[in-house]
């Protein structure tokens, strides 16, 4: 798989374009768009490329319009902007530097100084993905943090609410977690955390599905488009999981080795926003189906739907059949 930078270059001039092209060609992956809406379709089309080099003089939309459309979408505004252009006025630099850009180059421009610029800002641009990539990393676990869940979870509500797809989440909780620490040492508590997240990691399998490391000794799954039957499912593979790990714990009361604990809820997003239908619906829902597998025995599922929230005894089974729906 080709690594290297993609720089996508834009100008309705094929001429600017080849030159250009010529010149990066051996240090990035080149793109080229004649013009800014097929700029906008690649971007859309492809992700997001490490830097673009924008022309501003183009049929609508011009370089400045597309810059603006960059910078208000949210996958792609921090994908550093270079205008390249004739235009000259301090007017026009400063409107290009005030609309996100982070430099402007006017033409003719000396290529050795479009080189230097290119390389400059894709340097500060990968530093920034990789900082921002460790700001959303469980230091201890290695995966997602509890930084990263909020924002996928507000994300993925408003998706789940525009398409009117169920949207699932599993809180798991380790059995036990606190004798285990004061018998066997934090150090090995800690590899305990590293084990439980990996074996989660690995064994949520959609690539939508995403598994953090919510705090202490408790993880989440977000499940999008995944209905109550697939989570209590997948809850029941994850917990069955942990315990077939087989780490000896002689200090719990639910199993000889370490367990863990699934609390399960379900909502499909509702645009009239009602009370019990919200982010935080889902969450204190799945708290407290959480609560009810430490209350009930612990090593087990419990799940919750909004489908059945006027029974409050809907719980679900031990061994991950599917429970009974109460109605
Ligand atoms: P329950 O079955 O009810 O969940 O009981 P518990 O003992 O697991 O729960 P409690 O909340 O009483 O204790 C959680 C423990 O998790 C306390 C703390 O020592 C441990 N813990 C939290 N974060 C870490 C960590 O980063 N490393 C280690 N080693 N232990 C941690
Ligand atoms: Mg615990
Ligand atoms: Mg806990």
């Amino acid at each position: 798989m080709n690594t290297q930078p993609v720089v996508l270059i834009v100008d309705d001039n094929p001429g600017n374009i080849q030159v250009l092209a010529e010149a990066l060609r051996s240090d990035y992956r080149i793109k080229v768009a004649g013009g800014g809406q097929m700029a906008l379709d690649i971007i859309a089309k492809q992700g997001p490329p490490d830097l673009i080099l924008l022309d501003v003089m183009m049929p609508q939309p011009d370089g400045y319009e597309v810059c603006r459309r960059l910078k208000q979408d949210s996958a792609c505004k921090n994908v550093p902007v270079i205008f390249v252009t004739a235009r000259s006025d301090t007017q026009d630099e400063a409107l290009g530097l005030r609309l996100g850009a982070v430099d402007y180059i006017v033409k003719p421009f000396r290529l050795p100084i479009v080189l230097a610029r290119v390389r400059n800002h894709i340097a500060l641009k990968l530093k920034a993905d990789l900082l921002e990539m460790h700001a959303l990393l469980d230091g201890l676990t290695n995966i997602h943090n509890r930084r990263r869940f909020d924002e996928s979870f507000a994300s993925e509500w408003k998706r789940a609410l525009r398409g009117s797809t169920p949207l699932s989440l599993i809180m798991l909780d380790i059995d036990y977690f606190k004798p285990y620490n004061d018998n066997y040492g934090h150090g090995a508590g800690d590899d305990c955390l590293r084990k439980v997240a990996a074996t989660l990691a690995a064994a949520a399998e959609r690539p939508g599905d995403l598994v953090a490391r919510y705090g202490g000794e408790e993880f989440v799954v977000l499940l999008p488009e995944t209905d109550e039957e697939g989570a209590a499912r997948i809850a029941e593979h994850l917990r069955s999981q942990v315990e077939a790990l087989q780490l000896p714990h002689g200090h719990s009361a639910a199993a000889a080795w370490l367990t863990v604990s699934a609390g399960v809820s379900c909502i499909v997003p509702q645009p009239d926003s009602q009370p019990d239908c919200q982010p935080a619906t889902l969450l204190e829902q799945t708290d407290s189906m959480l609560y009810r597998c430490k209350q009930s025995g612990r090593n087990r599922v419990c799940r919750w739907s909004r489908r059945v929230s006027q029974d409050p005894e809907a719980e679900g089974s031990r061994e991950g059949r599917p429970a009974p729906t109460f109605t």
